[in-house]
């Protein structure tokens, strides 16, 4: 192998920049020409590429977003869209691929390793729902990111006596409900991965007021049925009963930007650089993640085949911290 791409694609997170890089400088440590493909698969059948180098890396460890860009490219999900990547693959002489991304993105990689292409991904998304990994790259900065905001909003929430409903990303998953609710001792977590009825959610902010807490924080996440927007109302009719008044905020986009914290740079440095000598040492067709304090490859089939679930005893323990 002489000349390897990498690619960031589908949902962004703070992580993708320390790992191109660290992807870029690994390839030219062991003597591969590296190749930025930009914008994801569509970039790859566009040919949108160019070679990289240590300088053009340079500056970007502590930056948020990817230099390299990302997007949805629904061509990829055909055989033919496929095709055209592998032509460019071909057109640029890249004998080896890096794929960044989350659940989606690996799934493509996975196709693409099955044409015969090596082919090897790092998982990279804040739901921190890929198999084969503790922890995706961009989870730990989303989950400080929100922790800062719960404690500003405890701050406002306590001066005027108030109920927060915030909501976190996470359409299927409830890991950073569940983990920024643990971590910014929050009095409530609602997840989609766990059933609550509205009278239990109200007695719960009553019980707060009761217990003479001075807030009441709720996070909900995104995908939580029947909704933030829902539950709002819902609790609005019911403003004398409950205590305190009831406040929404949306946290949004700002979880997927901002400075990639140490552990961010650290495990998308070590991920990326491990991609790189895995996919040289014909290890494709895996993902590299990391667990037990070391690298651990994963065959792409088994990363992507379930979503992770919930940690239950974690789910308990933010149930025991309510208190
Ligand atoms: P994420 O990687 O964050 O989960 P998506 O699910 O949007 O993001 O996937 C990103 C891209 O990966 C898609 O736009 C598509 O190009 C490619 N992809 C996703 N699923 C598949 C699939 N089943 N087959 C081929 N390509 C896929």
């Amino acid at each position: 192998m002489k000349r390897i791409g990498v690619l960031t694609s589908g949902g962004d997170n703070p992580g993708l920049n320390p790992c191109i890089r660290a992807v870029v400088r690994m390839g030219i440590h062991l003597g591969m020409d590296t190749m930025g493909i930009h914008r994801g698969y569509a970039g790859l059948i566009d040919g949108e590429i160019e070679e990289m180098s240590a300088r053009s890396v340079g500056g970007i460890i502590g930056r948020g977003g990817t230099i390299l860009g990302t997007a949805r490219c629904p061509e990829f999900y055909s055989s033919k869209g496929r095709r055209e990547a592998l032509r460019s693959l071909n057109r640029f002489k890249i004998e080896g691929l890096v794929v960044i991304g989350g659940n989606g993105s690996l799934t493509g990689a996975l196709e693409l390793w099955r044409t015969g292409f090596p082919t090897i991904g790092i998982p990279s998304t804040i739901d921190n729902d890929v198999n084969g990994t503790d922890m995706s790259i961009g989870v730990d900065t989303a989950l400080n990111t929100i922790l800062g905001a719960i404690d500003k909003i405890k701050d406002t929430a306590t001066s005027h006596n108030r109920a927060f409903l915030i909501e976190t990303m996470g359409r299927e998953s409830g890991y950073l409900a569940l983990m920024s609710g643990i971590g910014g001792g929050a009095e409530t977590v609602l997840i989609p991965e766990e059933d609550v009825t509205f009278d239990e959610i109200s007695r719960k902010i009553e019980d707060a007021y009761i217990r003479g807490k001075s807030h009441c924080i709720i996070i909900v996440a995104e995908g939580w049925k029947p909704g933030t927007k829902v539950l709002v109302q819902q609790l609005g009719e019911k403003q004398e009963e409950l205590g305190f008044s009831v406040r929404v905020t949306k946290l949004g986009h700002v979880q997927r930007g901002g400075s990639p914290s140490a552990f961010d740079r650290l495990l998308a440095t070590r991920l990326g650089a491990a991609a790189v000598r895995e996919l040289i040492a014909g290890k494709g067709g895996h993902v590299v993640g990391w667990g037990e304090g070391d690298i651990v490859l994963t065959p792409l089939e088994e990363a992507i085949a379930f979503e992770k679930q919930i940690d239950r005893g974690l789910y308990k323990l933010a149930q025991i911290m309510e208190k």
